[in-house]
């Protein structure tokens, strides 16, 4: 029963209309059944669209109606014990009836056994779907059957073995892939049953999966691993194997060994990837294990998974790799490593080296931070990054860093003790951590246990672990520091940072990786624009910045001249033990016991901003998106400072001009909403306001924009606000935000893009769909197909028309009249040349209705 509690779920999944354009119906349609027929309940008709040849028994008999087909399916192919539920499903007298006051509207199933051609039974299930909301007419109800069986068949080993309990409720993910324990006592059966044959156990992740989320949304990954786990599920269903999601980006199969079917795999995956755009920075990963005798799933499942780490590992064009002995070795040897860890920690072989954290211009350190060292017995020295990737990735980080916070907890209360001014420390805190024990407690106990104030210890978090659990991690900063413990961003720019981001996570000070200065020629000029950048915007939120692996004059003088502040690098001090730093700080006059300070009160310069020299940090925009900083004073709004892709984004030619009072460049209904929007910002200070806000350009056209604003405060010249503008013309990605459009628009929009020196059309908004007569997807195939203007009226000269227009590169309208069934509708075209780089996006061509 539990499992159709679980479909339910399952069909429900593509019924959530409101963030998603796909469908049930679209799903049912491509999906592989082995049944479709459409029903016409009024003439009692039906057609079959679609029927798997020799697999259930066919009577012969020649038949008309579709209340003659479920008699005749009621008589010769349902299982006895189940014609009673098959009557009732399929009854053409009240079907109409019961699908529109189904649970959910206009869809229902049922389950029930059909004979084979072979005199044996399997399960089936029938979905029946009508209703106009997918495009289905009245009284037309489509059919479709499902081979469940090797689903059911599943069910009763849930927790019939011993070794591993398996929650039904829990067993399958939403889209009906198994979990990892029901794979692997389906794994161990299969195997089982069938030792003769080879088989092997597929680990398959995608590459950058959190990158994919992070540049096409949340809502794009769940979508691609909701195909990717259809794609599993339909290779379940139609040969021996199982399939299971272990959970984000992870799935794991076993079947039979197969290259080819291997590569058909990969390659179905790709292409669900390529949707998106193709990329060889997000690639499915498999890793294969060819099972053993004697070698059980479990460890079966670590060695494919062990043969995709070495695959993401190494060279970015290996997408498929087999485990083999090496792998094993490379796995020993870490396990090698492990091993001496432990001893390690007994033997007391770890110690705090500190480096210290200083303040350009006066040479005074601030701070220190404290970094790992294993020294071994026989005093050589292992650097972090031999152990402590390690440490993490197996989760056993904690103990040792557990282990040296105490002993640096424990050397400030002896340094203070002896009479000095205490240097506040900072220490490296892991995800491990973070996830594994309570933060704030454990530092608590060890302020308390030593009696050392929170101000002198600052938690290093590296910015990664910020992105992945925004919200936990966020309540835990706001904690950590109303104890008084400062807390520092790690790596900053190393990962997917957003402005937006450090807003609502407040931290104390910013650390910037100094590998933008250790770049070479080509990466020189990107990583200086980077680093100018995050300085521009840590000063814009008052932020200090340290940046470390500062290693010569040139850098230092480079980075006082942007307005930096704090370095830590070899250039000043290479981390050393705790021995050799006391002598330092001895001397007070070395220290600086302000610690990290900001000015808040800083004076804008907008000369500086509107410098273009110092906004033409292309890379970091790409991170950051664009964002402009703006002032609001009583009817004005002015754009006080930008950044490249703000201007590149806004596309307004004559831009500096404009930059003063931009309700000007808004169409008059939306300056309402504009204020309003700045309004709600003051009113959520944390959250800030979203909105659509249309922008006349310079052709007199409109450009919508999802502007986002977040309120800094009040300064003599007006009220200040920060924000992002989204030009979602362009976010053909971004479905969630399209499908807001979608619903209020009254216009279609399509992307012309070059593509592979192709030109392609992408119909991204389309309120035209019921003038028009088809849906976005016949559109875009007619577009594609170069067949859209045998629709219109004259089309042959309408194209001519317009591809001489296009070719002058400039906007331009061009009348349409279009056939849609009997009648004309009449059509304006509109196109705005963008050239977006990014997008090679030539043209935006805006239909809308035309009245004459
Ligand atoms: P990190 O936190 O980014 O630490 C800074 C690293 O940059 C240190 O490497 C430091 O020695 C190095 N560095 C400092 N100045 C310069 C410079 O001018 N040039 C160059 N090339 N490098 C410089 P280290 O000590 O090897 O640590 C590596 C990483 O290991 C650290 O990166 C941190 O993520 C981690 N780590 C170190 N100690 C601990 C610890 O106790 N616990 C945890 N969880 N992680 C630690
Ligand atoms: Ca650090
Ligand atoms: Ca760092």
């Amino acid at each position: 029963m539990n499992n159709y509690k679980k479909r339910d779920e399952f069909y429900q999944l593509f019924f959530d209309k409101e963030n998603s354009k796909f469908t049930i119906f679209d799903f049912l349609k491509n999906s592989s059944c082995d049944e479709v027929v459409k029903i016409d309940m009024s003439k009692d008709t039906f057609t079959h669209f679609y029927h798997v040849e020799g697999k259930y028994y066919a009577p012969l008999k020649v038949i008309t109606s579709y209340s003659q087909l479920v008699d005749v399916t009621y008589n010769t192919i349902v299982h006895p014990e189940d014609k009673e539920i098959y009557l009732e499903s399929v009854n053409p007298k009240t079907l109409l009836e019961r699908l529109h006051n189904s649970k959910t509207k206009n869809f229902l199933y049922a389950r029930y056994r059909y004979l084979l051609q072979n005199g044996s039974y399997r399960y089936v299930e029938q979905c029946f779907i009508t209703g106009e909301e997918y495009g289905i007419k009245e009284n037309i109800v489509y059919l479709f059957v499902f081979d469940i069986q090797n689903m059911v068949d599943r069910e009763p080993y849930i927790d019939v073995e011993g070794e591993y309990v398996v929650n039904p409720s829990t067993a399958y993910s939403s889209v009906g892939l198994a979990n990892e324990p029901l794979f692997l006592i389906e794994g161990k059966r299969l195997f089982a049953e069938d030792s003769e044959s080879e088989w092997c156990v597929i680990s398959i992740d995608i590459r950058n999966f959190r990158l994919f989320e992070q540049w096409y949304t949340h809502e794009a990954g769940k979508t691609l691993i909701d195909n990717i786990s259809r794609i599993l599920l339909e290779k379940q269903n139609h040969s021996k194997c199982i399939a299971c999601h272990l959970g984000q980006d992870d799935f794991a199969i076993m079947m039979k060994h197969d290259k080819d079917e291997i590569n058909k795999i990969y390659q179905e995956i790709k292409l669900e990837l390529n949707k998106f755009g193709a990329s060889i920075g997000f690639v499915p990963i498999l890793g294969i294990y060819i099972v053993e005798d004697g070698v059980d799933i479990s460890e079966a499942l670590d060695r494919a998974k062990l043969a995709a780490s070495k695959a993401k590992g190494a060279n970015i064009y290996r997408h498929i790799v087999y485990y083999d002995k090496e792998t094993h070795l490379y796995s020993q040897n870490e396990y090698h490593v492990l091993a001496e860890f432990m001893e390690a920690l007994k033997n007391d072989e770890f110690v705090f080296y500190f480096q210290p954290q200083c303040r350009i211009s006066t040479r005074k350190i601030v701070g220190v931070e404290s970094l790992a060292r294993w020294v071994r017995k026989d005093g050589t020295l292992v650097p972090p990054n031999d152990f402590i990737p390690l440490l993490e990735k197996y989760g056993f980080i904690i103990h040792l860093d557990q282990y040296l916070w105490d002993k640096v907890f424990r050397w400030i209360r002896e340094w203070i003790d002896e009479g000095h001014i205490p240097v506040p420390v900072s220490l490296n805190v892991s995800r491990a951590d973070i996830f594994s024990i309570d933060i704030l407690d454990c530092f608590l106990k060890l302020s308390k246990k030593y009696n050392v104030p929170p101000k002198y210890i600052k938690l290093e978090i590296t910015e990664s672990i910020f992105a992945e659990n925004i919200d936990d991690i966020s309540s835990l900063v706001k904690k950590l520091r109303k104890a008084g413990f400062l807390v520092m961003m790690d790596d900053f720019g190393s990962g997917y940072s957003s402005l937006n981001m450090l807003n609502s996570i407040e931290v104390d000070v910013i650390k910037l990786d100094g590998e933008f200065l250790r770049m070479k020629e080509e990466g020189y000029e990107k990583s200086i624009h980077i680093l100018e950048s995050v300085v521009n915007m840590a000063k814009i939120l008052s932020l200090p910045i340290v940046v470390e692996g500062v290693e010569t004059k040139e850098q230092i003088d480079f980075l006082e001249g942007l307005g930096c502040r704090y370095v830590q690098g070899f250039y000043f001090y290479r981390p050393m033990p705790a021995e050799q730093l006391k002598r330092i700080i001895e001397d007070t006059d070395n220290i600086d016991p302000r610690g990290f300070v900001m000015k808040t009160n800083e004076q804008f310069r907008i000369r500086e901003f509107l410098d273009k020299n110092i906004y033409s940090d292309s890379m970091l925009n790409n991170i950051l998106g664009p964002v402009a900083y703006y002032s609001w004073h009583g009817d004005d709004v002015d754009i006080i400072r930008f950044n490249e892709q703000f201007y590149k984004t806004v596309n307004v030619p004559d831009f500096h001009d404009k930059l003063y009072a931009i309700q000007n460049v808004v169409p008059k209904e939306d300056v309402p909403c504009l204020y309003d929007l700045l309004k709600r910002a003051m009113k959520d200070r944390l959250n800030g306001s979203e909105g659509i806000i249309h922008f006349y350009t310079v052709y007199g056209t409109l450009t919508t924009y999802v502007m986002h604003f977040y309120y800094l405060g009040s300064k003599v010249d007006g009220e200040r606000f920060y924000g992002s503008v989204r030009n979602i013309s362009e976010l053909e990605d971004l479905r969630q935000q399209i499908g807001v459009i979608n619903r209020y628009s009254s216009n279609t929009y399509i992307l012309v893009r070059h593509i592979n020196g192709k030109r392609d059309y992408k119909v991204v908004i389309h309120g035209l769909k019921k003038e028009m007569g088809m849906s976005t997807q016949e559109m875009e195939d007619l577009l594609n197909g170069r067949i859209f203007h045998t629709h219109f009226v004259n089309g042959d000269q309408a194209l001519k028309d317009i591809f001489e227009l296009a070719a002058k590169k400039k906007p331009f309208a061009y009348p349409v009249d279009m056939i849609v069934g009997d009648r004309i509708e009449k059509l304006i075209f509109n196109a705005d040349c963008v050239s977006s780089m990014a997008n090679n996006i030539d043209y935006i061509i805006k239909i809308t209705k035309r009245e004459d």
